[in-house]
Parts: C-alpha cells; sequence; structure tokens
C-alpha cells in the first residue's frame, strides 16, 4: 500500500505513562494511516496494552499527544473515543457474560449512537429505522464472525474461540474508524488463529478500517500485518515491514533471543 498518498488517522507524539516510577511506555510515537493493518510486537510488560489504554481513554499519559484526524483526544472520556470512532477488545476477556451473543452487539452499537428517553426527536418513524438498522448491522456483524447460529446463547456458554470473535464484532458494531485488538490470537491454536488472520483482513477490506494488532506471538503479525513497531520495556525500538523486523538486529537481541 501507498502509505505516502493516505491519510494519517491517529498519531501519537511523545507518549509517556509512569504508574509510580515504572514507565510503562516512554516516548512512544506511531502515525497509523487509513486502513493500515499495523501490528505492535513486544514481550509480556512491554507497554502495549497500556499503549491502547491511553488512546481509548482508559488511562491518562504523563506527557504526549494524541490525535485522531488532527483533534487531540486526550482527557477525552472512553465514551467520547467510542463516539469519534475507536474500537477495542481487551486482552481479557470483558464480554457481557450474562447476555446473549446478539444482546452483546446489540448493545454496543447503541454506544455509537445511544437513543435515550430524552431523544424525543427520534419518536415514531426515525426511531424505528434506527433500530431496525441497528438490527440489520448487528446480524451483518455476527454472519462476518461466523456467530450466527450462536446469535440466542448466552455469551459466556461460547467456546473460547467464539468468544474471542465476539469481542471483535462487539468492538466492530460501534462502527469504527481504527480497531485496537489487544492479543486477539490469545488461546487460539494454529487453525483458529489462520481464520482469524483472514477475517482481520477482510473487515480491513469491507469497512475501511485501520486496524493496530497487539501480539507477544510473532506469527500472526507476521503473516497479517503490513508494518509492525516493536516495543522492549516501553521503548519503541524499531518501526518496518516485517521483513525489515525481522531482519532488526534490536529486535533479534531484545525478542527473538528469548523465543
Ligand atoms: P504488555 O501489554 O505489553 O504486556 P502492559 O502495558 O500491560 O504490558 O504493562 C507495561 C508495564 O506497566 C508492566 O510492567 C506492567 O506491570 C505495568 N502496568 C500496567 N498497568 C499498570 C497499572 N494499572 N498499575 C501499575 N502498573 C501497571
Ligand atoms: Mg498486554
Amino acid at each position: 500500500m501507498d502509505r505516502q498518498s493516505s491519510r494519517v488517522l491517529l498519531r501519537t507524539v511523545g507518549l509517556t505513562k509512569a504508574f509510580r516510577g515504572l514507565v510503562a511506555l516512554r516516548d512512544h510515537s506511531i502515525e497509523l494511516h487509513e486502513r493500515e493493518i499495523i501490528g505492535v510486537i513486544g514481550p509480556n510488560g512491554s507497554g502495549k496494552s497500556t499503549l491502547f489504554n491511553l488512546i481509548t481513554g482508559f488511562s491518562q499519559p504523563n506527557s504526549g499527544s494524541i490525535e485522531m484526524e488532527g483533534r487531540s483526544i486526550v482527557g477525552l472520556r472512553t465514551s467520547q473515543i467510542v463516539a469519534m470512532g475507536i474500537a477495542r477488545t481487551f486482552q481479557g476477556s470483558r464480554l457481557f457474560g450474562s447476555l446473549s451473543v446478539a444482546q452483546n452487539v446489540l448493545t454496543a452499537a447503541q454506544l455509537r449512537h445511544p437513543v435515550g428517553a430524552a431523544d424525543t426527536v427520534l419518536r415514531g418513524r426515525r426511531y424505528r429505522e434506527r433500530v431496525a438498522a441497528t438490527r440489520q448491522k448487528a446480524d451483518e456483524l455476527l454472519d462476518l464472525m461466523g456467530l450466527t447460529d450462536q446469535a440466542g446463547r448466552v455469551a459466556a456458554d461460547l467456546p473460547y474461540g467464539d468468544q474471542r470473535r465476539l469481542e471483535i464484532a462487539r468492538a466492530l458494531a460501534t462502527g469504527p474508524q481504527l480497531l485496537l485488538l489487544d492479543e486477539p490470537a490469545a488461546g487460539l491454536d494454529s487453525n483458529e488463529t489462520k481464520v482469524l488472520a483472514a477475517l482481520i483482513r477482510t473487515i480491513r477490506d469491507r469497512y475501511g478500517v485501520t486496524v493496530v494488532v497487539v501480539e507477544h506471538d510473532m506469527d500472526l503479525i507476521m503473516a497479517l500485518c503490513e508494518r509492525i513497531q516493536v516495543l522492549a520495556t516501553g521503548e519503541v525500538i524499531c518501526v518496518g515491514t516485517p521483513e525489515q523486523v525481522r531482519e532488526h538486529p534490536k529486535v533479534r537481541e531484545a525478542y527473538l533471543g528469548h523465543a
């Protein structure tokens, strides 16, 4: 893909986050272009989830900036960040376990376009149209993720691999421009991981989203991503294509050395 001609969707500059003296992320900068699939890899504790927490407003940086389409998003509430088109999954499952599969997706779809009691303008036909559109979108996402047959089941009862795909469906239901996936292949076998990689590509192609995939496992990232950033103990040690990253001496030393 020609990154020169594509727009920057999100940019971090000099992002730093410390927890009581422990620097979880130091001076992090990246530009995420429209429709890119980018990997962020690094051993456990290298700051990957911290980066997602900062971008999505779950925690606040000590310094540095985060801009979405040129607008600062630091200090916005998580709900405002969802409304700006940023969605994520979590490293540990955070499904609404007692709700059905379909309700998980529908609930998320309503986060982007909440219909409150005060929304009197939306009563009547427009309200019904919006509800119907939300249902249709939820059905489409369940179909895409291979979950249509499971729609009525309680989410907590699904097999693990299905739960992981439901998390992605739920994130997509908010209609994001930027999708952040935190270790989506964790716990999946190699076949499930291949299916997931194909799904992530389909998601990008169909919805035109930018996808950031965080993993500590290299295989999915190497096969899937157009560009990769490598973190080690909170610092960026290199950015490049899968080939460049594989050959980078610092990566070999800091990362592959442990493999
Ligand atoms: P990764 O996702 O790459 O495994 P994290 O971003 O979760 O790494 O963590 C980076 C570092 O920050 C780790 O040393 C972790 O223990 C620390 N850390 C993350 N979140 C917190 C927190 N809420 N409080 C204290 N330390 C934290
Ligand atoms: Mg993590």
